[in-house]
């Protein structure tokens, strides 16, 4: 007799089959019928025995629990069993021992077949085969189901679902892809054990790396915890083949921030699997003429996210927004993110309204953590970038230092920045930079010119094509500026306001050339700045205007530009009044017949602030 204590009867878990079953062990059974020769035992839903009448020790009815020691697996699977009465015994719970191979050893498996199981993340009809993208825990890959050319396979099978694969794996163009034999979808709690298994695996796999700064930084080590959580965000989109669309405002800082974060998530797409162009169709870049996103952007954005879900039947992606996306501007368009369910997160240095943050997933914004706006957009974005592929940092090192001059920080983070470029890069040169991209941009409009892009920003490192575009780039856009400032300059008025700031106003409707680079921001800003030197010793203030905006920009000057905007909004009805931007620049809308008004009011606000060098 042995010791009743050291006796384990084992339990089938729900997704067990008789791969799990042992012979010799003894398991809780359930009776499930009578036959002449014997009683039927349930291990679990899927598996079943026969205890032979000779082996029936006791009584029993339907649904009675009952203890089976399995005597023999036949060939063909049936299993002989024996009743067993042990009365004192510990009871241990037989998981599912799964065989599944994870798509990130597939490399390795080149011509055999094998089970995979695994999220399908993208579902495409091509003329041949349907493929299948599926995610699991280390990787992506594709799947492809044929039953005749064009027409969809396994069409049960839905975006999202949980599948077991069982096919080869081939090589087709350079890429691995599985040809499948059987395609099941899992359902109940067989389904939750493998989305569970790659959801924590996910998590722990999309968590970045802990990497400290290009430079030292206060504020952006308070802002450490928020920049992780946004790049382990994008992280995970990026294993779960969700597609990614990074809104950004169109200058050079803006465009340094999303070309930093475009490089990291490219990369991580093309190192985890999948097609060979993923990093085109999953990740979307795109500039916004204004510096929040515009209903107009969100409204284009979702419209070829809806078209890409019903065709190509992609996931509904995440929006990444960098140097916007953090004032009340914003909250039309992330009202109807929300409507979608299409999470957003934001890289921002705008002075932020609380409000959005209800709206956003991830927000990293200098202000939350007593910083400002001189710590760009493009400093933000490449240090998250670097969170989200460290590989990449090469490539991008040099951001930092084009988007604060471009952005003309102030902050200290600027010298070293620049001071980790200068081994390629001199002052002059970022600033050449910066002016290159805001001068492409102008050209490319709403395209993000991707590749150009790169050339500017000497990603490919060829240096020669890389020089030769920035002098010619620099040179057509000194010269629009110079044929801009010498029509323009003529025109401005001067004004002393109350508290001794020098007012300084431009039409520039009648007085700068239209649709042409610089366009009216740029132009004002460029006024600005030579009135400057002329009063180096004065506050300014410059306003560039036209029919049904202004643009501002001040020195010395203690503006809220966002609150002024508020204010005059209420005070000023049928002003028809909207705008916002950074604290001592930005613009703002009105309507036409109300101009003389609206500026009244400005110049009136702006001469009561506190000014001074
Ligand atoms: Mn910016």
């Amino acid at each position: 007799m042995q010791n009743d204590e050291d006796v384990t009867v084992y339990r089938m878990g729900p997704t067990c089959d008789l791969g799990d079953v042992e012979e010799g062990k003894t398991y809780i059974g359930r009776v499930q019928g009578f036959a002449n020769f014997g009683t039927f035992v349930q291990l679990n839903d899927r598996v079943k025995g026969l205890v032979h009448k000779s082996n029936v020790r006791t009584n029993h009815k339907e649904k009675d629990t009952i203890l089976v020691k399995v005597l023999n697996i036949r060939q063909n699977g049936n299993i002989d069993l024996e009743e067993s009465t042990i009365p004192v015994y510990t009871v241990e719970m037989v998981e599912k021992k799964s065989t599944a191979v994870r798509l990130g050893e597939l490399g390795t498996k080149v011509g055999r077949t094998v089970r995979i199981e695994g999220e399908i993340a993208q579902i495409k009809q091509t003329s041949g085969p349907t493929i299948f993208t599926i995610v699991d825990e280390s990787g992506t890959e594709n799947a492809a189901a044929f039953v005749e050319a064009g027409v969809r396979a396994y069409p049960e099978a839905e975006l999202e679902d949980i599948v077991r694969i069982v096919g080869e794996v081939m090589m087709r163009n350079n890429q691995l892809q599985i040809e499948v034999d059987s395609l099941v979808i899992l359902a109940g709690e067989e389904a939750e054990i493998v989305r569970d298994r790659i959801e924590n695996a996910l998590e722990e796999r999309a968590e970045p790396g802990d990497i400290p700064f290009l430079v030292e930084s206060d504020v952006l080590e308070k802002l450490k915890p928020e920049m992780r959580k946004v790049a382990k965000i994008i992280r995970k989109a990026v294993f779960s083949a969700q597609p990614i669309i990074l809104r950004h405002h169109a200058d050079a800082d803006g465009i340094c921030s999303a070309v930093a974060i475009e490089q990291a998530v490219t990369s991580l797409i093309r190192e985890s699997g999948g097609d060979y162009d993923a990093d085109y169709f999953l990740f979307k870049r795109a500039p916004s003429k204004a510096p929040f996103y515009e209903i107009e952007d969100i409204t284009r954005d979702l419209d070829y996210a809806l078209k890409d879900h019903a065709r190509y039947g992609q996931k509904m992606p995440l929006i990444v927004l960098t140097d916007n996306g953090s004032t009340e501007e914003d909250l039309p368009s992330l009202k109807m993110a929300e409507i979608y369910e299409l999470p957003v997160v934001v890289v921002d240095h705008h002075h932020p309204d609380e409000i959005v943050d209800q709206y956003l997933k991830g927000h990293v914004n200098p202000y939350h953590v007593g910083g400002d706006f001189g710590i760009t957009a493009g400093m933000l974005g490449t240090e998250v970038a670097r969170m989200i592929n460290p590989s990449i940092e090469a490539v991008i090192r040099h951001f930092p230092a084009i988007a604060a001059v471009g952005d003309r920080s102030e902050a200290p983070e600027r010298g070293r920045y620049l001071q980790i470029a200068s081994d390629r890069f001199t002052e002059d040169d970022c600033k050449d930079i910066a002016l290159a991209l805001d001068y492409e941009q102008f050209w490319l409009r709403f395209n993000d010119g991707r590749e150009l892009v790169k050339d500017i920003l000497d990603i490919k490192g060829n240096n020669d094509r890389h020089r030769k575009l920035i002098t010619l780039l620099v040179e057509g856009a000194n010269l629009a500026i110079e044929d801009q400032m010498s029509a323009s300059m003529p025109h401005v008025r001067r004004q002393t306001l109350g508290n001794g700031a020098e007012l300084f106003l431009l039409d520039v409707e009648i007085h700068a050339h239209k649709f042409t680079f610089p366009p009216p921001g740029k132009t004002s800003g460029e006024v600005h700045d030579r009135l400057c030197r002329q009063y180096p010793d004065s506050p300014v203030v410059t306003i560039g205007f036209g029919p049904d905006f202004a643009v501002l920009r001040s020195r010395g000057v203690m503006m809220n530009i966002p609150r002024m905007v508020r204010e005059l909004r209420e005070e000023i009805p049928g002003g028809g009044i909207s705008g916002g931007g950074h604290l001592v620049v930005g613009s703002i809308k009105f309507v036409e017949g109300m101009r003389e008004e609206v500026l009244k009011g400005l110049i009136e606000k702006i001469s009561l602030v506190g000014a001074g060098m």
